[in-house]
């Protein structure tokens, strides 16, 4: 409970308010209490970053059933190794990653995004919360299933065995006390099946206005198809996270993403706006439709790319350049694919063949990156002999690029 003194942790603390963070509006406003755990999220000390690993890992809530950690206020990391990665990028570099997406979009694939199954666990609930957590779990799928082309199923013959060892569906819905760590978290498609829980903590089924249960789990359910918290991006000034997100539309202060005590505008009930359906269409496609494809080669000019379909390297040179993929795909976009995206696909220069097939031997040279030349002055080979797997290899061991 007891986020008043979060929020004002949160916004003292600046970026690394994130950990500390819950989705919480309905204590802020109400009456809170201090719990230990927030107190200790209060102290400067916490944000600095000399602390320790025993400081941060003291104050990182863990599921006692799951032992999943809970970062940024909602947002489960699965294992120890991960949340050593987590410190290790973001509390002592300042660098940063929630959510292990590697810089892919952590979505749905397109036969997956139409076929969401979820079970809701009846012993959990019991039978009062149980019909009221269903009820609510139709209007929030219907929200998103209303915006773009995915589609939740509640696969209600799973009720009775719902758990995060259920199989047969992608994930389940069950209740928690967690103390008033959260009202409810959820996980990020990318996430293994023993993380894919969308679990409901017993104080959302108190007075949460202006919020409901319907409300939460529409924010809840938009981690569950990728989407992060909206107050993360710079706009936002207060409650970062990190960076390790892609803009699907610009900035939104009353997304149903936004935390409104992060600066946010939305004053009532959590709803999906205009840019949060702009958003999932972007990533899903229209509803009914089809998934989005890749309209023509990063390597040649051309109308815009759409970014979901066309993988890594043009959603780093749209980070950098947003005209590439929302007006046209001009010679400068082709250009970025090395210097934004760090391949060297569309990089043959005068070579007798891409960087990336192998072939006959190369001439230093040859590419305008001086790549070539880095790799042969390590391996001659591969500008005396041939242009074998190896010296594929080096474009990333060596030369540090890539050939996405
Ligand atoms: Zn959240």
């Amino acid at each position: 409970m007891a986020n008043s003194t979060t929020l004002f942790a949160g916004v003292k603390l600046g970026r690394f308010a994130g950990l500390a963070m819950g989705l919480s509006l309905a204590f802020v406003m109400g009456v809170g209490c201090v719990s230990g755990q927030t107190d200790d999220l209060g102290d400067e000390d916490v944000a600095s970053s000399n602390m320790t690993w025993e400081e941060f890992l003291s104050v990182i809530y863990q599921e006692p059933d799951t032992g999943i950690y809970i970062v940024n206020g909602d947002t489960p990391i699965e294992s120890r190794r991960e949340l050593e990665q987590f410190y290790l990028e973001y509390v002592v570099q300042g660098g940063l990653i929630v959510h292990r997406a590697n810089g892919v979009d952590a979505k749905w694939s397109s036969s997956q995004q139409t076929n969401i199954t979820y079970c809701v666990s009846s012993s959990s609930f019991g039978s009062s919360r149980y019909s009221t957590v269903v009820s609510a779990l139709n209007t929030a799928t219907g929200a998103w299933e209303g915006a773009a082309n995915v589609n939740f199923v509640h696969s209600s013959g799973q009720d009775g065995n719902c758990t995060k060892n259920n199989n047969n569906v992608v994930f389940n819905v069950r209740l928690v006390n967690s103390g008033g760590q959260y009202l409810a978290r959820a996980f990020f498609p990318n996430q293994a099946r023993s993380t894919r829980e969308l679990l409901v903590d017993v104080t959302a089924f108190n007075n949460i206005s202006p919020w409901t249960l319907a409300g939460v789990l529409r924010h809840e359910l938009g981690h569950a198809l990728g989407f992060r918290h909206e107050h993360t991006r710079p706009e936002a000034g207060t409650c970062f996270e990190d960076n390790s997100w892609r803009a699907l539309t610009t900035y939104d202060s009353a997304s149903v993403m936004h935390y409104p005590q992060c600066n946010g505008s939305q004053t009532g009930d959590l709803v999906l706006t205009q840019k949060d359906k702009d958003g999932a269409v972007a990533l899903y496609g229209a509803p009914g439709g089809s998934a989005p494809t890749c309209a023509h080669d990063k390597c040649v000019t051309g109308s815009a790319l759409n970014a979901s379909a066309c993988g890594t390297v043009v959603q780093a040179v749209c980070n950098s350049n947003a005209a590439c993929c929302s007006s046209a795909w001009d010679s400068s976009c082709v250009s970025a694919v090395y210097s934004a995206g760090n391949s060297v696909a569309c990089s043959t220069g005068t070579c007798a063949h891409s960087l990336c097939t192998t072939g006959a031997k190369l001439t230093s040279g040859c590419d305008a990156n001086g790549v070539v030349a880095a790799i042969c002055a390590a391996d001659a080979y591969c500008c005396t002999t041939g242009w074998d797997s190896i010296c594929v290899g080096e474009v990333a061991s060596i030369a540090g690029k890539n050939c996405n």
